[in-house]
């Protein structure tokens, strides 16, 4: 197979060896022999992989018995759905961070009383609103961690006087997490924690079953906690990949330990973009993500923006490519991308330089 350096922004690179289990597992199935997506969910070898899946929630992210987590389907903007349904009754703030924030506000304006409590659209959304007073009437305060589309985070776990719920789509498992301090932490698995078609939910089990609205069976967080997420035919390969990817994560050394070698990553990209003249960051240094590095091409030089692209390529980057608000490239080094494959951006980026000394 070709040697790529894979940086998409979701779905994204994925443990090596949870993919090779999972081709194992396509032929057959812990020794029964069926494959994975043909094995019924209602048999034990089925319930010990989504056991050991949420145990590993708990384990890895210090979920506390407060909290319980559930795989669904649907992704996080069904989860946008979710949070508004579930929790808001009377008045919601939403922090405006990015274009998945915006559209987390849209569903809960659809179904009440929701508004932006800051925003950064002004600028792109290159930073992170700081030093905004949150009111003690809310329902819940929504945030958004990590902004994929403009590489800023929130780097610490806020102190929310009401509930705190956050869309950690991008940034769930990369750094330790408070779990307590937060109402709800959601989001799709295929960032940071497994492929597309499931998404994870982590609710304070107490905070549920307070608005007077009818939600409908499948969008009420109760019934999946109650059916152990297997109310309906639960997203099984997806479960399966994401189960493997935790059991790498576990042997890294756990979230601690991936967190070093996220920041090592981090630094590694960053420190070339600030020295590289033809590059420059384009989030605000205080917020820069450890999940996605954004750059385009420093000032002078936007004109070479095709030609890096196309050089890039030629050595073997794939997936750095902007999101076409921002403009030039963006590279996703989430949890499973290597520090070869950013330590080759880094050659290629350098190598780019000389060739137009
Ligand atoms: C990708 C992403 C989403 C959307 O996820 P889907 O699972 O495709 O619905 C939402 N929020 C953030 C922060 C994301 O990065």
């Amino acid at each position: 197979m070709k040697k790529v350096h894979n940086f998409t922004a979701g779905p994204c690179a994925l443990p090596q060896q949870a993919i090779d289990n999972a081709i194992e597992a396509l032929k057959d199935f812990k020794g029964t022999g069926i494959p994975v997506i043909s094995i019924s969910h209602r048999t034990k070898e089925w319930e010990s992989v989504m056991d050991e899946c949420r145990s590993l929630w708990k384990e890895l992210l210090n979920i506390p018995d407060t909290h319980e987590v559930v795989f669904l389907g649907g992704g996080a903007s069904l989860g946008f759905l979710y949070v508004a349904m579930n929790f808001l009754e009377n008045k919601a703030a939403y922090l405006e961070t990015g274009v998945w924030a915006k559209k987390a506000l849209k569903e809960a304006k659809g179904l009440g009383n929701a508004y932006a409590i800051a925003s950064s659209a002004d600028t792109v959304y290159n930073y992170i609103p700081k030093g905004f007073e949150i009111p003690s009437d809310l329902d819940y305060l929504h945030v958004t961690t990590n902004n994929t589309i403009y590489g800023t985070e929130l780097h610490e776990d806020l102190d929310s006087p009401v509930p705190l719920i956050a869309d950690m789509s991008s940034d769930i498992m990369s750094r330790p997490v408070d779990v307590s301090k937060y109402a709800m932490i959601y989001g799709g698995a295929q960032k940071n924690v497994g492929p597309a078609g499931v998404a994870f939910f982590i609710v304070k089990k107490d905070l549920l079953g307070k608005v007077s609205r009818y939600i409908p069976t499948m969008l009420n967080l109760q019934t999946h906690i109650d059916g152990g997420s297997m109310f309906n035919t639960p997203p099984v390969f997806s479960i399966f990949v994401m189960n493997e990817t935790l059991k790498w994560l576990k042997e890294q050394g756990g979230i601690e330990a991936i967190q070093k070698v996220n920041k090592a990553k981090a630094e590694l990209l960053y420190g070339e973009i600030d020295r590289n003249s033809m590059f420059r960051g384009t989030a605000a240094v205080e917020d820069r993500s450890l999940m996605n590095v954004c750059f385009v091409m420093a000032e002078g030089k936007e004109t070479l923006q095709d030609e890096f692209m196309a050089f890039a390529k030629s050595k073997g980057m794939t997936g750095i490519k902007g999101h076409r608000s921002v403009g030039g490239f963006r590279a996703s080094i989430y949890n499973a991308c290597p520090m070869e494959s950013v330590q080759a951006l880094v050659d290629c980026m350098k190598e780019f330089e000389q060739l137009h000394k």
